[in-house]
Protein backbone atom coordinates (compact mmCIF):
# COMPACT_ATOMS: atom_id res chain seq x y z
CA UNK A 1 0.00 0.00 0.00
CA UNK A 2 1.04 3.66 -0.55
CA UNK A 3 1.57 6.33 2.18
CA UNK A 4 -1.94 7.59 0.62
CA UNK A 5 -3.33 4.33 1.03
CA UNK A 6 -2.48 3.95 4.07
CA UNK A 7 -3.81 7.42 4.98
CA UNK A 8 -7.16 7.01 3.52
CA UNK A 9 -7.62 3.44 5.25
CA UNK A 10 -6.98 5.85 8.34
CA UNK A 11 -9.44 8.25 7.34
CA UNK A 12 -12.10 5.40 6.81
CA UNK A 13 -11.12 3.51 10.07
CA UNK A 14 -11.14 6.21 12.49
CA UNK A 15 -13.75 8.35 10.95
CA UNK A 16 -12.10 11.24 9.90
CA UNK A 17 -13.56 11.04 6.08
CA UNK A 18 -15.85 8.53 4.47
CA UNK A 19 -16.82 8.22 0.21
CA UNK A 20 -19.76 10.29 -0.32
CA UNK A 21 -22.76 8.41 -0.08
CA UNK A 22 -20.84 5.08 0.34
CA UNK A 23 -24.40 2.99 1.48
CA UNK A 24 -25.48 3.38 -2.05
CA UNK A 25 -21.92 2.47 -3.55
CA UNK A 26 -20.40 5.69 -3.41
CA UNK A 27 -20.70 8.49 -6.08
CA UNK A 28 -17.36 9.63 -7.65
CA UNK A 29 -15.48 12.88 -6.55
CA UNK A 30 -17.20 13.57 -3.47
CA UNK A 31 -16.06 12.81 0.43
CA UNK A 32 -18.14 12.96 3.25
CA UNK A 33 -16.37 14.57 6.80
CA UNK A 34 -17.20 11.38 9.60
CA UNK A 35 -16.89 12.98 13.50
CA UNK A 36 -13.21 13.56 13.69
CA UNK A 37 -12.91 14.97 10.15
CA UNK A 38 -15.85 17.41 10.85
CA UNK A 39 -13.55 18.31 14.05
CA UNK A 40 -10.05 18.46 12.12
CA UNK A 41 -11.73 20.47 9.27
CA UNK A 42 -13.08 23.17 11.35
CA UNK A 43 -10.10 23.63 13.18
CA UNK A 44 -7.87 24.28 9.86
CA UNK A 45 -10.66 26.60 9.02
CA UNK A 46 -11.04 28.32 12.38
CA UNK A 47 -6.98 28.86 12.41
CA UNK A 48 -7.24 30.57 9.33
CA UNK A 49 -9.80 32.62 9.88
CA UNK A 50 -8.23 33.70 13.57
CA UNK A 51 -4.84 34.36 11.31
CA UNK A 52 -6.43 36.43 8.40
CA UNK A 53 -9.70 37.74 9.90
CA UNK A 54 -9.95 37.64 13.82
CA UNK A 55 -6.16 39.62 14.18
CA UNK A 56 -6.12 41.79 11.55
CA UNK A 57 -7.54 45.51 11.09
CA UNK A 58 -7.51 45.27 7.35
CA UNK A 59 -9.55 42.27 7.04
CA UNK A 60 -12.98 41.84 6.81
CA UNK A 61 -15.60 38.75 5.51
CA UNK A 62 -18.39 38.20 3.86
CA UNK A 63 -20.62 34.78 3.23
CA UNK A 64 -22.30 35.45 -0.17
CA UNK A 65 -24.90 32.99 -1.78
CA UNK A 66 -23.73 29.78 -3.49
CA UNK A 67 -26.14 30.46 -6.12
CA UNK A 68 -25.35 33.82 -8.09
CA UNK A 69 -26.89 35.54 -11.19
CA UNK A 70 -25.51 34.11 -13.98
CA UNK A 71 -24.13 37.30 -14.82
CA UNK A 72 -21.57 37.22 -12.01
CA UNK A 73 -19.78 34.21 -14.81
CA UNK A 74 -20.10 35.61 -17.60
CA UNK A 75 -18.73 38.84 -16.68
CA UNK A 76 -16.13 36.55 -14.69
CA UNK A 77 -15.31 34.79 -18.11
CA UNK A 78 -16.05 31.60 -16.39
CA UNK A 79 -19.25 30.67 -18.86
CA UNK A 80 -16.93 31.52 -21.65
CA UNK A 81 -13.38 29.57 -20.21
CA UNK A 82 -13.68 27.58 -17.24
CA UNK A 83 -13.40 24.80 -19.82
CA UNK A 84 -10.80 21.46 -19.52
CA UNK A 85 -9.93 19.98 -22.61
CA UNK A 86 -12.03 16.58 -23.19
CA UNK A 87 -10.52 13.68 -25.01
CA UNK A 88 -12.21 10.41 -25.71
CA UNK A 89 -11.28 6.86 -26.59
CA UNK A 90 -13.28 5.88 -29.47
CA UNK A 91 -12.33 2.39 -29.22
CA UNK A 92 -13.44 2.18 -25.12
CA UNK A 93 -15.57 5.61 -24.42
CA UNK A 94 -13.43 6.38 -21.17
CA UNK A 95 -12.94 10.19 -21.10
CA UNK A 96 -9.72 12.28 -19.93
CA UNK A 97 -8.44 16.11 -19.71
CA UNK A 98 -5.99 15.70 -22.54
CA UNK A 99 -3.93 17.44 -20.39
CA UNK A 100 -3.50 15.15 -17.77
CA UNK A 101 -2.63 11.78 -19.85
CA UNK A 102 -0.18 13.74 -21.89
CA UNK A 103 3.40 15.10 -21.15
CA UNK A 104 4.44 18.80 -21.39
CA UNK A 105 1.01 20.93 -22.23
CA UNK A 106 -1.19 22.42 -21.18
CA UNK A 107 -5.30 23.70 -20.80
CA UNK A 108 -4.96 24.87 -24.79
CA UNK A 109 -3.67 21.86 -26.26
CA UNK A 110 -5.62 21.52 -29.77
CA UNK A 111 -6.35 18.38 -31.44
CA UNK A 112 -3.71 18.31 -33.70
CA UNK A 113 -1.10 18.87 -31.03
CA UNK A 114 -2.75 15.70 -29.47
CA UNK A 115 -2.93 13.46 -31.86
CA UNK A 116 0.67 14.16 -32.55
CA UNK A 117 1.94 12.96 -29.05
CA UNK A 118 0.67 9.57 -30.27
CA UNK A 119 -0.65 8.75 -26.59
CA UNK A 120 -1.76 5.50 -25.82
CA UNK A 121 -5.34 5.24 -23.65
CA UNK A 122 -5.03 5.00 -19.75
CA UNK A 123 -8.04 2.24 -19.88
CA UNK A 124 -7.65 -0.09 -22.99
CA UNK A 125 -3.91 1.00 -23.98
CA UNK A 126 -5.29 1.76 -27.69
CA UNK A 127 -4.26 4.88 -29.62
CA UNK A 128 -7.41 6.06 -31.59
CA UNK A 129 -8.77 9.11 -30.44
CA UNK A 130 -11.34 11.55 -31.17
CA UNK A 131 -11.36 15.57 -30.99
CA UNK A 132 -10.77 17.52 -28.30
CA UNK A 133 -13.62 19.17 -26.94
CA UNK A 134 -14.15 21.83 -24.33
CA UNK A 135 -15.97 20.97 -21.44
CA UNK A 136 -17.31 23.69 -19.40
CA UNK A 137 -16.54 22.69 -15.54
CA UNK A 138 -19.58 24.34 -14.49
CA UNK A 139 -22.69 22.72 -12.44
CA UNK A 140 -25.59 24.06 -14.07
CA UNK A 141 -28.90 23.87 -12.34
CA UNK A 142 -32.40 25.26 -13.16
CA UNK A 143 -33.90 27.99 -10.53
CA UNK A 144 -37.53 28.68 -10.16
CA UNK A 145 -40.29 26.20 -11.04
CA UNK A 146 -38.96 25.00 -14.67
CA UNK A 147 -40.97 21.60 -15.97
CA UNK A 148 -39.13 19.53 -19.07
CA UNK A 149 -41.96 20.68 -21.07
CA UNK A 150 -41.28 24.60 -21.10
CA UNK A 151 -39.71 25.67 -23.87
CA UNK A 152 -35.93 26.24 -24.83
CA UNK A 153 -36.04 29.30 -24.10
CA UNK A 154 -37.95 29.51 -20.67
CA UNK A 155 -35.29 26.84 -19.81
CA UNK A 156 -32.24 28.42 -20.69
CA UNK A 157 -33.42 31.68 -19.30
CA UNK A 158 -33.80 29.40 -15.79
CA UNK A 159 -30.40 28.37 -15.63
CA UNK A 160 -27.82 29.02 -12.73
CA UNK A 161 -24.65 27.94 -11.86
CA UNK A 162 -23.37 26.00 -8.57
CA UNK A 163 -20.23 29.01 -8.06
CA UNK A 164 -16.87 27.13 -9.38
CA UNK A 165 -14.97 29.73 -6.73
CA UNK A 166 -16.00 31.84 -3.77
CA UNK A 167 -13.90 34.84 -4.94
CA UNK A 168 -16.91 36.34 -7.06
CA UNK A 169 -18.89 36.33 -3.82
CA UNK A 170 -16.38 38.91 -2.73
CA UNK A 171 -16.02 40.85 -5.48
CA UNK A 172 -19.84 41.20 -5.79
CA UNK A 173 -20.08 42.46 -2.51
CA UNK A 174 -16.98 44.47 -2.52
CA UNK A 175 -18.93 48.19 -3.31
CA UNK A 176 -21.74 47.23 -0.53
CA UNK A 177 -18.78 46.93 2.14
CA UNK A 178 -16.87 50.02 0.48
CA UNK A 179 -19.88 51.87 1.02
CA UNK A 180 -21.41 50.71 4.32
CA UNK A 181 -17.42 50.24 6.20
CA UNK A 182 -15.30 53.21 4.23
CA UNK A 183 -12.10 51.20 4.76
CA UNK A 184 -9.14 52.87 3.46
CA UNK A 185 -6.91 50.74 0.97
CA UNK A 186 -5.07 48.17 1.29
CA UNK A 187 -8.20 46.10 2.22
CA UNK A 188 -8.75 42.72 2.03
CA UNK A 189 -12.60 40.47 2.26
CA UNK A 190 -12.20 37.03 3.40
CA UNK A 191 -14.94 34.23 2.47
CA UNK A 192 -14.61 30.90 3.54
CA UNK A 193 -17.16 28.68 1.74
CA UNK A 194 -18.57 25.30 -1.05
CA UNK A 195 -17.16 25.87 -4.63
CA UNK A 196 -17.86 22.94 -7.56
CA UNK A 197 -16.02 21.94 -10.17
CA UNK A 198 -17.43 18.83 -12.06
CA UNK A 199 -13.69 17.40 -12.79
CA UNK A 200 -13.89 15.20 -15.67
CA UNK A 201 -11.81 12.63 -13.61
CA UNK A 202 -12.00 13.47 -9.56
CA UNK A 203 -8.82 11.13 -7.90
CA UNK A 204 -6.50 11.44 -5.45
CA UNK A 205 -8.59 10.83 -2.73
CA UNK A 206 -9.57 14.67 -1.53
CA UNK A 207 -7.35 16.41 -3.84
CA UNK A 208 -9.26 16.62 -7.14
CA UNK A 209 -12.78 16.35 -5.71
CA UNK A 210 -16.01 18.13 -7.21
CA UNK A 211 -17.10 19.74 -4.17
CA UNK A 212 -14.98 21.29 -1.72
CA UNK A 213 -14.46 24.40 -0.12
CA UNK A 214 -12.10 27.29 -0.17
CA UNK A 215 -10.94 29.78 1.77
CA UNK A 216 -10.35 33.07 -0.25
CA UNK A 217 -9.01 36.37 0.64
CA UNK A 218 -9.45 39.73 -1.77
CA UNK A 219 -6.83 42.08 -1.13
CA UNK A 220 -7.81 45.53 -2.71
CA UNK A 221 -4.61 47.94 -3.23
CA UNK A 222 -3.86 50.90 -5.08
CA UNK A 223 -2.37 49.95 -8.34
CA UNK A 224 0.95 51.27 -8.30
CA UNK A 225 1.56 48.91 -4.62
CA UNK A 226 0.76 45.45 -5.76
CA UNK A 227 4.14 44.39 -5.91
CA UNK A 228 4.75 45.52 -2.00
CA UNK A 229 1.28 43.81 -1.04
CA UNK A 230 2.04 40.39 -3.10
CA UNK A 231 4.87 40.35 -1.02
CA UNK A 232 3.71 40.65 2.12
CA UNK A 233 0.70 38.45 1.38
CA UNK A 234 3.09 35.76 0.05
CA UNK A 235 5.28 36.07 3.59
CA UNK A 236 1.74 36.11 5.44
CA UNK A 237 1.19 32.22 3.55
CA UNK A 238 4.05 31.18 4.73
CA UNK A 239 3.66 32.18 7.78
CA UNK A 240 0.07 30.42 8.27
CA UNK A 241 0.96 27.09 6.78
CA UNK A 242 4.45 26.31 8.43
CA UNK A 243 3.92 28.02 12.29
CA UNK A 244 0.21 27.92 12.60
CA UNK A 245 -0.90 25.06 10.73
CA UNK A 246 2.88 23.07 11.53
CA UNK A 247 3.28 22.40 7.61
CA UNK A 248 7.16 20.84 7.35
CA UNK A 249 8.74 23.71 5.68
CA UNK A 250 11.12 21.38 3.69
CA UNK A 251 7.27 19.90 2.01
CA UNK A 252 6.32 23.37 0.52
CA UNK A 253 8.01 24.75 -2.25
CA UNK A 254 6.68 28.02 -4.60
CA UNK A 255 6.27 27.55 -7.99
CA UNK A 256 6.38 30.93 -10.37
CA UNK A 257 3.84 29.98 -13.25
CA UNK A 258 4.53 30.80 -16.22
CA UNK A 259 2.82 33.55 -18.60
CA UNK A 260 0.75 30.91 -20.30
CA UNK A 261 -0.02 28.50 -17.86
CA UNK A 262 -1.74 31.29 -15.96
CA UNK A 263 -5.19 31.69 -15.29
CA UNK A 264 -6.62 34.24 -17.82
CA UNK A 265 -7.28 37.12 -15.20
CA UNK A 266 -3.57 36.77 -13.52
CA UNK A 267 -0.43 38.96 -14.20
CA UNK A 268 1.51 37.15 -11.82
CA UNK A 269 0.41 33.80 -9.51
CA UNK A 270 2.68 31.95 -7.41
CA UNK A 271 1.54 28.09 -6.92
CA UNK A 272 2.25 27.17 -3.00
CA UNK A 273 3.06 23.13 -3.90
CA UNK A 274 2.72 20.56 -1.43
CA UNK A 275 4.91 17.08 -1.14
CA UNK A 276 1.74 14.86 -1.48
CA UNK A 277 2.28 10.97 -0.76
CA UNK A 278 1.98 10.92 -4.05
CA UNK A 279 3.84 13.68 -5.70
CA UNK A 280 3.91 17.11 -5.59
CA UNK A 281 0.45 19.27 -6.16
CA UNK A 282 -0.82 22.81 -5.84
CA UNK A 283 -1.94 23.47 -2.20
CA UNK A 284 -2.69 27.22 -2.76
CA UNK A 285 -2.18 29.95 -5.28
CA UNK A 286 -1.53 33.67 -4.51
CA UNK A 287 -2.36 35.42 -7.89
CA UNK A 288 -2.45 39.12 -8.78
CA UNK A 289 -5.66 39.68 -10.61
CA UNK A 290 -5.40 43.06 -11.81
CA UNK A 291 -8.78 45.11 -11.63
CA UNK A 292 -9.87 42.47 -14.18
CA UNK A 293 -12.55 41.57 -12.31
CA UNK A 294 -14.12 44.72 -10.36
CA UNK A 295 -13.65 46.54 -14.26
CA UNK A 296 -15.97 43.51 -15.35
CA UNK A 297 -18.54 43.80 -12.93
CA UNK A 298 -18.52 47.95 -14.15
CA UNK A 299 -18.57 46.52 -17.42
CA UNK A 300 -21.30 43.73 -17.00
CA UNK A 301 -23.68 45.58 -13.99
CA UNK A 302 -23.12 49.65 -15.38
CA UNK A 303 -22.55 50.15 -11.22
CA UNK A 304 -19.12 52.06 -10.49
CA UNK A 305 -16.45 49.97 -9.08
CA UNK A 306 -14.09 52.85 -8.37
CA UNK A 307 -12.73 53.86 -4.89
CA UNK A 308 -11.90 57.40 -3.76
CA UNK A 309 -8.58 58.09 -1.95
CA UNK A 310 -9.89 59.43 1.64
CA UNK A 311 -6.89 61.70 1.82
CA UNK A 312 -5.57 62.40 -2.20
CA UNK A 313 -9.27 62.19 -3.48
CA UNK A 314 -7.65 60.17 -6.56
CA UNK A 315 -10.30 58.43 -8.02
CA UNK A 316 -9.26 54.39 -9.45
CA UNK A 317 -10.14 50.81 -9.83
CA UNK A 318 -8.06 49.01 -7.09
CA UNK A 319 -6.31 45.78 -8.19
CA UNK A 320 -6.66 43.03 -6.32
CA UNK A 321 -4.19 40.29 -4.87
CA UNK A 322 -6.00 36.89 -3.96
CA UNK A 323 -4.80 34.27 -1.85
CA UNK A 324 -6.83 30.89 -2.53
CA UNK A 325 -6.56 27.88 -0.53
CA UNK A 326 -8.77 24.80 -0.94
CA UNK A 327 -9.79 23.72 2.47
CA UNK A 328 -9.55 19.60 1.73
CA UNK A 329 -6.04 20.01 -0.03
CA UNK A 330 -4.95 21.52 3.14
CA UNK A 331 -6.27 18.76 5.26
CA UNK A 332 -4.86 16.31 3.53
CA UNK A 333 -1.51 17.93 4.02
CA UNK A 334 -2.01 18.12 7.49
CA UNK A 335 -2.59 14.75 7.56
CA UNK A 336 0.49 13.86 5.27
CA UNK A 337 2.26 15.76 7.44
CA UNK A 338 1.50 14.20 10.42
CA UNK A 339 0.90 10.24 9.57
CA UNK A 340 3.96 8.95 11.08
CA UNK A 341 4.69 4.73 11.37
CA UNK A 342 7.24 3.89 13.98
CA UNK A 343 8.00 1.04 16.04
CA UNK A 344 7.16 0.72 19.85
CA UNK A 345 8.16 -2.34 21.73
CA UNK A 346 9.07 -3.88 19.11
CA UNK A 347 5.60 -3.28 17.34
CA UNK A 348 4.30 -1.30 14.64
CA UNK A 349 2.69 1.74 15.46
CA UNK A 350 0.45 4.40 13.55
CA UNK A 351 1.01 8.15 14.98
CA UNK A 352 -0.83 11.16 13.39
CA UNK A 353 1.67 14.04 15.13
CA UNK A 354 -0.81 16.46 14.35
CA UNK A 355 -0.11 19.85 16.06
CA UNK A 356 -1.47 20.49 19.41
CA UNK A 357 -3.62 23.32 18.32
CA UNK A 358 -5.67 20.99 15.08
CA UNK A 359 -5.57 17.35 17.52
CA UNK A 360 -9.24 16.57 17.09
CA UNK A 361 -8.24 15.95 20.77
CA UNK A 362 -6.40 17.36 23.64
CA UNK A 363 -6.74 14.89 25.94
CA UNK A 364 -8.03 11.55 26.15
CA UNK A 365 -8.99 10.38 29.91
CA UNK A 366 -9.39 6.64 30.98
CA UNK A 367 -9.71 4.56 34.19
CA UNK A 368 -6.98 2.00 34.90
CA UNK A 369 -9.96 -0.75 34.65
CA UNK A 370 -13.58 0.16 33.75
CA UNK A 371 -14.92 -2.27 36.38
CA UNK A 372 -13.71 -0.60 39.82
CA UNK A 373 -16.65 1.85 40.59
CA UNK A 374 -13.51 3.38 42.42
CA UNK A 375 -11.65 4.75 39.60
CA UNK A 376 -14.58 5.33 36.90
CA UNK A 377 -15.94 8.09 39.33
CA UNK A 378 -12.47 9.49 39.83
CA UNK A 379 -11.42 9.51 35.86
CA UNK A 380 -15.16 10.96 35.42
CA UNK A 381 -14.17 13.70 38.07
CA UNK A 382 -10.56 14.52 36.22
CA UNK A 383 -12.74 14.64 32.76
CA UNK A 384 -15.20 17.34 33.69
CA UNK A 385 -12.31 19.28 34.79
CA UNK A 386 -10.25 18.95 31.60
CA UNK A 387 -13.66 19.32 29.99
CA UNK A 388 -14.16 22.46 31.93
CA UNK A 389 -10.83 23.68 30.84
CA UNK A 390 -9.80 22.36 27.77
CA UNK A 391 -13.24 21.86 25.99
CA UNK A 392 -11.88 19.37 23.11
CA UNK A 393 -11.28 16.14 25.97
CA UNK A 394 -11.88 12.50 25.24
CA UNK A 395 -13.40 9.66 27.28
CA UNK A 396 -12.00 6.27 26.49
CA UNK A 397 -12.39 2.77 28.87
CA UNK A 398 -12.93 0.29 26.21
CA UNK A 399 -10.12 -2.87 25.78
CA UNK A 400 -7.30 -2.37 27.80
CA UNK A 401 -4.98 0.45 28.47
CA UNK A 402 -2.33 -0.64 25.59
CA UNK A 403 -4.89 -0.39 23.23
CA UNK A 404 -6.56 2.76 23.81
CA UNK A 405 -3.05 4.13 23.36
CA UNK A 406 -2.78 2.68 19.57
CA UNK A 407 -6.34 4.30 19.27
CA UNK A 408 -5.33 7.97 20.41
CA UNK A 409 -2.07 7.61 18.41
CA UNK A 410 -4.00 6.92 15.74
CA UNK A 411 -6.06 10.28 15.97
CA UNK A 412 -3.54 12.17 17.10
CA UNK A 413 -4.17 12.87 20.42
CA UNK A 414 -1.22 14.35 22.03
CA UNK A 415 -1.63 13.20 25.69
CA UNK A 416 -3.41 10.32 27.13
CA UNK A 417 -4.41 10.59 31.28
CA UNK A 418 -4.92 7.75 33.19
CA UNK A 419 -6.87 7.46 36.60
CA UNK A 420 -5.00 4.72 38.56
CA UNK A 421 -4.98 3.48 42.63
CA UNK A 422 -2.77 5.79 43.21
CA UNK A 423 -4.76 8.53 41.94
CA UNK A 424 -7.20 7.73 44.94
CA UNK A 425 -4.07 8.47 47.18
CA UNK A 426 -2.20 10.91 45.79
CA UNK A 427 -4.40 13.01 43.54
CA UNK A 428 -2.11 12.63 40.65
CA UNK A 429 -2.18 10.96 37.10
CA UNK A 430 0.03 8.83 34.60
CA UNK A 431 0.28 11.17 31.50
CA UNK A 432 0.92 9.22 28.40
CA UNK A 433 2.94 11.53 25.60
CA UNK A 434 1.84 10.46 22.12
CA UNK A 435 5.06 10.93 19.94
CA UNK A 436 7.46 10.15 22.65
CA UNK A 437 5.58 7.25 24.65
CA UNK A 438 6.86 8.28 27.70
CA UNK A 439 5.05 8.32 30.59
CA UNK A 440 5.29 11.13 34.07
CA UNK A 441 3.32 11.60 36.98
CA UNK A 442 1.33 15.13 37.29
CA UNK A 443 -0.68 16.45 39.83
CA UNK A 444 -4.15 17.03 38.69
CA UNK A 445 -4.02 20.27 39.43
CA UNK A 446 -1.38 20.78 37.32
CA UNK A 447 -3.15 19.39 33.91
ZN1 LIG B 1 -9.50 3.32 -24.37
Amino acid sequence: MSKLDDIVSLCKRRGFVFPGSEVYGGFAGTWDFGPLGVILKKKIMDAWWEFFVESRDDMYGVDAAILMNPLVWKASGHTATFADPLVECKECKSRFRADKIADGVNESVTSEEFWDLHVKCPVCGKENWGPIRKFNMMFATHVGAVLPDDDAELSEKSIAYLRPETAQGIFTNYKNVVDTFYPSLPFGLAQQGKAFRNEISPRDFILRDRECSQMEIEYFVKPDTWEENFEMLRSLQHEFLEKVIGLNVSSIHELEVAPEDRAHYSKRTIDFMFDYPNGTEELMGLAYRTDFDLSNIARESGKNMEYRDKITGEVFVPHVIEPSIGVERLFLAVLANAYTEDTVNDEKRVVLKLPENLAPYKFCVSPLLKNKPELVEKAREVYDLLRAKYGNVTWDDSGNIGKRYRKQDEIGTPKCVVIDFDTLEDESVTVRDRDTTEQVRVKITEL
